[in-house]
């Protein structure tokens, strides 16, 4: 496995160089919009700490992601009245992971809606703002 590179798109994110639709910062943990959601409200959790994916990472940072996870995903269901939703994380190139900072996405699930192909279109940003107020005012 290749070593964690800090210059990665969403390292950048985490320090302001690159926009994104913020959901969610605190001490440790970001979390934003994906502009090629799966299906409506789906989010990106990510600590703070570097780590290439779920293989490098510490265990209290896992730790605290997947409770910063549960809490995010609790706002995104308010918010979408999705009717579930699923968590999903790729380690390295062959499982589909694409971006090398470690990161668990939460994609919410309507009944009778089949998920849109994973990382193909890009979203209205108008739309992924308003979704992002919604889920904000939903934490
Ligand atoms: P993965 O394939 O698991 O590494 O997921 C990377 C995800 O990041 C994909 O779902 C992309 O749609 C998403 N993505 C890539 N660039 C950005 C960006 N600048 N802002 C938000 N999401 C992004």
């Amino acid at each position: 496995m290749s070593d964690y590179e800090p210059d990665n798109i969403f390292a950048r994110i985490i320090k302001g160089e690159i926009p994104c639709h913020k959901i969610f910062e605190d001490e440790t943990t970001f979390a934003f919009m994906d502009i090629m959601p799966q299906s409506k409200g789906h989010a990106l959790v990510i600590p703070k700490t570097g780590s290439r994916n779920l293989i490098d990472a510490k265990d209290a940072v896992l730790a605290d992601l997947i409770v910063k996870t549960r809490r995010i995903a609790r706002a995104i269901l308010v918010a979408t009245e999705a009717d579930g939703f699923r968590i999903a994380q790729f380690n390295e190139p062959a499982a589909g992971q694409t971006v090398f900072h470690l990161h668990f996405h939460i994609i919410p699930v309507y009944e009778g809606i089949p998920l849109r192909p994973h990382g193909e279109q890009e979203a209205d940003h108008g739309q992924l703002a308003a979704l992002a107020e919604m889920i904000r005012a939903a934490l």
